[in-house]
């Protein structure tokens, strides 16, 4: 790296240290380097020139040469603004200002030809130019000619103090003539001549100074693909150094528990993705790297027997296993399911969660510490410390987005002390994690984000499985919903009802949940019918109670909020409506859509909108009606809502991309990847001589970037 580039913004010609303040608090710009990494936003093409009758009264920003002919000052409420009479050869328009004014007057000679650019507006029957760019045409004529003009990202602070546009480009001008527009490389040889990339100094040239759109092409693939492999670079690397440095706990067996479970136990067939994933998981645990995967699979998709298998392996090596689900009723679920299945096995299985009164936890405590007990379920009480395991092997996260990174790393403590010789202190070797998720990322983010992670999907449903019904139906038709709901329960099946709840308007929602409950109760009376209601603000026993009605089929009908929208499982359960749906997130309806078509039945999804609905809640509700492919769901979504309320991508720093957009830039990320990959499967260290040029820029990007230190 020339060392010029690290020289402090302040020294170049054109900036000083007023603007040099500015610069670093508002664009975070302190050295040479940092202002070529500013990229544009985009362009403005200055090849063409308008005559002021032909400006339309919709114009955008148009470059015009003429002269100025007069100014005058008009008072207004606050101050005065200044206005000069502009003309060329067609017409006359007005150049307005509200600040600056004494610096314009003196600064602008009369009747001389000017270059001046800008917004155009149409008031009071004249147009007009409110603070246009301006320069002298003979001055204009001599520049760095590019036919397109570059647009940098700009603060309401920076151009009120004057960094415009203009001192933008002309600041970014002189920093090339400084450098004489020299930059060292940091791609290898043998990547830019196969992708017949443009060398970095051209890149740099033409990404601020076009020559021609092919050319700004180029320097933007180029900018690009290397923004994103050194990205990849580092997870890929991250991901290397993390197999070969933490230790694992080492299952080296499949023992007598996984193998009489999958003879003489399996409820089911496995379905081949369920059956490759344990695979790639056995192969992970068997390994003497721990293992740190991802399990991405679709609502019904069947991850639950994978963890429990999973479990199996860690018992199989004598170690304790743990599952960790999200919300209390989940827990609750999770535990049922798999005591039936442990104790055909004659496994010990406790539960842990908030409402565990002191007896329960104190026998858990002890049975955990002294190994008797061998797999725990539970909530985020699982994380507390004074829950210790003897020897824990496995824990698997289930639902991880509605964990934190810290609760996660807290696991990861868990694990039993390493008792190898010569060690000073004790060393926790952490347990094996395996995290579920049924909010599928596409592959795309999922490649940023989640890029030193392993990661296995299951892509395949139990066989069997009926697609669910989903239809759109406006409040105006809630008759005919009504009737639809009696005649299903009358076949025996029973409904979710589900309202929204959001925060911001927590107590408004409240009171359409509790009208929506009356209503229902008014509709459906007792004794024939028996509802259920659950809401975050019941007691967690009273939540229970209701919640257990429902599973048992005591009640037909359960009305709640989203608190049902994780892993419930009620097979009987064939009709989801949701209340309001225009106001719920895809992947959360998709969430909820997932709580029915898990029984035999054919099931029905019904979202309920009024007539009044954004664009965006159009599209999502589009989006249902038409797929329950929880990826493409995904990809409409990350295309609705950006990659920012997506997790992960906190972390993962695809956020503070400078060039590249994880969502437009696919292609170019996939290449970056292949390369990234190919380069490190040949030089894992990167020791040969052709890729010095690579070490040497991944050295500098990993001194100024945090290496993004999350773990999942
Ligand atoms: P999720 O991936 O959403 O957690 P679950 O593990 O809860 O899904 O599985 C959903 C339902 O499918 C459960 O009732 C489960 O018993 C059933 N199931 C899972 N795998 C299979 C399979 N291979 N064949 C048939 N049913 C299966
Ligand atoms: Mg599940």
């Amino acid at each position: 790296m020339s060392s010029k580039l690290q020289t402090p913004i302040d020294y170049l010609k054109g900036v000083g240290p007023n603007r040099a303040d500015l610069l670093r608090s508002e664009l975070g710009i302190h050295t040479y380097q940092d202002l070529i990494n500013v990229f544009p936003n985009r362009y403005l093409d200055r090849t063409k020139y308008y005559k002021i009758n032909q400006l339309q009264r919709n114009s955008a920003e148009v470059q015009i040469v003429g002269k100025i002919t007069g100014f005058k000052e008009i008072a207004q409420k606050r101050g005065k603004r200044l206005v000069a009479t502009f003309q060329d050869d067609t017409g006359r328009m007005e150049l307005v200002w509200f600040r600056g004014q004494k610096w314009i007057k003196e600064s602008f000679k009369p009747n001389v030809p000017y270059v001046i650019f800008g917004k155009v507006n149409w008031f009071n029957g004249v147009f007009s130019m409110p603070h246009p760019e301006f320069e002298l045409l003979k001055v204009h004529e001599k520049k760095i000619s590019t036919t397109m003009q570059a647009v940098y990202p700009s603060t309401e602070k920076l151009s009120n103090k004057g960094i415009t546009n203009k001192v933008m480009n002309t600041i970014m001008q002189n920093l090339f003539l400084e450098t004489n527009g020299r930059f060292s490389e940091t791609l290898s040889n043998n990547i830019l001549t196969e992708l017949k990339l443009l060398s970095k100094s051209d890149a740099l040239f033409n990404v601020h100074f076009p020559k021609n759109n092919e050319l700004l092409a180029r320097a933007q693939y180029r900018l690009k693909f290397e923004e994103l492999f050194y990205i990849q670079l580092q997870l890929i690397l991250k991901n290397l150094i993390h197999k070969s440095k933490i230790k694992g706990v080492p299952f080296t067996q499949v023992g007598t528990l996984f193998n009489s479970f999958y003879k003489d136990h399996l409820p089911f067939e496995l379905t081949g993705a369920q059956k490759r994933v344990l695979k790639e998981i056995r192969n992970d645990l068997g390994s003497n790297a721990q293992m740190n995967r991802l399990l991405q699979g679709d609502v019904g998709s069947g991850k639950t027997i994978v963890a429990f298998m999973s479990m199996l392996m860690a018992l199989d090596n004598g170690f304790q296993a743990c599952l960790m689900a999200p919300t209390e009723i989940l827990s609750v679920q999770h535990y049922q399911g798999l005591s039936e299945l442990a104790n055909k096995l004659n496994i010990s299985i406790k539960l842990l969660t908030g409402s565990s009164n002191t007896s329960q936890r104190k026998d858990i405590h002890k049975s955990l510490e002294n190994g008797d007990l061998q797999i725990l379920i539970g909530t985020h009480a699982l994380l507390e410390d004074k829950v210790k395991f003897k020897n824990l092997g496995l824990a698997i996260i289930d639902e991880q987005h509605r964990f934190g990174v810290a609760q996660r790393s807290k696991l990861w403590k868990k694990g039993p002390a390493s008792t190898l010789p010569n060690e000073t202190e004790v060393n926790i070797i952490p347990p094996h994690i395996l995290v579920m998720t049924a909010t599928p990322i596409p592959r795309t983010l999922a490649m940023s984000v989640y890029g030193d992670l392993d990661i296995s999907v299951i892509d395949e449903l139990p066989p069997g499985r009926q697609a669910i019904k989903t239809v759109h139906r406006y409040d105006s038709n809630r008759l005919k919903v009504l009737r639809f709901m009696r005649d299903e329960i009358e076949k025996g099946r029973q409904i979710y009802m589900v309202y929204p709840l959001i925060q911001e308007s927590e107590h408004m929602d409240y009171k359409d949940l509790m009208d929506g409950y009356e209503s229902v109760v008014r509709e459906f009376p007792q004794p024939k019918y028996q509802i259920s209601i659950v809401h975050g603000k019941m007691k967690p026993a009273d939540k229970e109670f209701e919640m257990q009605r429902f599973v048992k089929g005591e009640t037909q009908i359960m009305v709640a909020t989203t608190v049902i929208e994780v892993g419930v499982n009620v097979p009987n359960a064939s009709v989801m409506i949701i209340e309001s749906a225009e106001r719920f997130g895809l992947s959360q309806l998709h969430q909820l859509r997932g709580r029915v078509g898990r029984g035999a039945e054919q099931s029905y999804c019904i979202l309920m909108t009024s007539h009044k609905m954004s664009q965006d809640s159009k599209t999502r509700i589009e989006t249902m009606t038409k797929t329950s492919d929880g990826f493409e769901i995904a990809e409409v979504d990350l295309q609705l809502r950006g990659p920012g309320d997506i997790m992960g991508t906190q972390q993962s720093g695809v956020l503070n991309l400078k060039i590249a957009n994880i969502l437009l830039d696919k292609d170019i990320l996939q290449n970056a990847r292949f390369y990234a990959k190919r380069l490190l499967s040949n030089d894992p260290s990167l020791v040969q001589p052709e890729h010095k040029v690579i070490l040497d820029a991944y050295r500098e990007i990993s001194k100024y970037k945090n290496i993004w230190n999350y773990i999942s």
